[in-house]
């Protein structure tokens, strides 16, 4: 048996207005006067003095806005990595990413990219990567996917949608700064806040469980109560808190993994773009048989944030449709393994998958 080994982010800074301080903490990162950070916000941003003019820009430091419409590409990745060659003649000191999982997953994947010949889709698997980033911060705007402290930064390539999983893809520094959340609409708050919750269930029903995923695991799924069921703390408490169970979140399936919802989901996402958190809520959603006490207290949640999940998503399609989004789910074994055990073949058949998703 040989253990994991994981890395972890290098540094990290928790609290409100701690955004303020991005300026000193990158100060001695810059490697010369024409290396440049580029910052890559989230366009929602665009316009919003309280995120952008304050962002400590100098010498030939670049603000790039990307949007988070739609989730990271490998082709966007080698676009932004051919555009900041092309622009500055220096390799850059760093690269900060500002936003949702999908900024962040971009910035960890430019990064990568800088330092790493060949395209991203090249390196979409476990520890295909063999030059360490160049360095890499990441803060958060929004909270639920755990991308802030995990090893992966998710990507849809020409042929598959998977991450870039490796020992150099954690950010060197994250600034965890709730007050950067404030402006998240209350759909988008519950679709990705669930990201977190159904990562605690499904690291904590899962085959792979140990007392590591577990002590995380337990904590993250301890905070989703109180924000989503118990109601009674107040705005800045919530946000203080979903924060910190988005990063326990992700610490918990570091060291076991996650399930059925995201392998199906990762088919709906491939398919038809459906984004990651509200696919998530979408097959969790029928997952009864799989995680009884996790879908009752998820349908309890929607209903007291009285959230409306599409429905019928999944109605018009045909066989050949079907069979891409399984092959994309079935693809994801440790996930299966972790869900249903070593056994999972027995009982996950496509005409199952092709079952429950015509149920979404
Ligand atoms: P997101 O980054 O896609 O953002 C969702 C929406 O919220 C966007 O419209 C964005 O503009 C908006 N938004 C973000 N911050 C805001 C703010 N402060 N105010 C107003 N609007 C704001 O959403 P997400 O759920 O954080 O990320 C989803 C992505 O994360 C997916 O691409 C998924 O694959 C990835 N992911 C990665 C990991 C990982 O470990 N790397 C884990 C889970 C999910
Ligand atoms: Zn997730």
């Amino acid at each position: 048996m040989s253990y994991k080994n994981y890395p972890m982010v290098s540094r990290v800074v928790f609290g409100r207005g701690s955004f303020n301080q991005l300026g000193d903490i990158i100060e001695s990162k810059r490697l010369n006067v024409k290396a440049p950070f580029i910052y890559l916000v989230d366009d929602v941003f665009k316009g919003n003095a309280l995120v952008t003019m304050r962002i400590p820009l100098a010498y030939d430091d670049e603000l790039i806005f990307v949007s988070a419409v739609e989730e990271p590409k490998t082709s966007q990745v080698d676009e932004l990595v051919e555009r900041i060659i092309l622009t500055h003649n220096d390799r850059p000191s760093g690269v900060i990413g500002i936003g949702g999982g999908t900024v962040l997953d971009l910035a960890k994947a430019v990064a990568i990219m800088l330092t790493n010949e060949g395209e991203a889709k090249d390196y979409q698997g476990w520890d295909l990567v063999k030059s360490p980033a160049i360095y890499h911060v990441g803060i958060p705007t929004i909270s639920g996917t755990g991308s802030e402290v995990s090893r992966t930064t998710v990507l849809t390539g020409p042929d598959k949608k998977l991450g870039i999983n490796s020992d150099h893809t954690p950010f060197d520094q994250v600034i965890l700064d709730p007050e950067l959340t404030v402006g998240v609409p209350k759909q988008q708050w519950f679709y990705t806040g669930m990201d977190c919750y159904i990562h605690c269930i499904e690291s904590l029903s899962g085959t792979f469980l140990n007392a590591f995923s577990q002590s995380y695991g337990e904590k993250a799924f301890e905070l989703c109560k109180e924000i989503f069921v118990a109601g009674n703390l107040t705005d800045e408490e919530a946000q203080d808190k979903l924060m910190m169970a988005s990063w326990h979140g992700g610490m918990s399936i570091a060291y076991s993994q996650v399930g059925v919802a995201h392998a199906m989901s990762y088919g709906l996402s491939y398919l038809l773009g459906t984004k990651h958190g509200i696919g998530n809520c979408i097959v969790f959603n029928q997952l009864e048989e799989f995680y009884p006490d996790g879908v009752k207290l998820f349908k309890q949640m929607k209903k007291l944030h009285a959230i409306q999940l599409p429905e019928g998503i999944c109605a018009d399609l045909d066989d050949e449709q079907f069979d891409i989004m399984i092959d994309v789910a079935l693809e994801l074994e440790p996930l299966w393994q972790n869900a249903i055990g070593k056994n999972w073949k027995s009982t996950i058949t496509r005409e199952k998958l092709k079952s429950l998703y015509q149920k979404m």
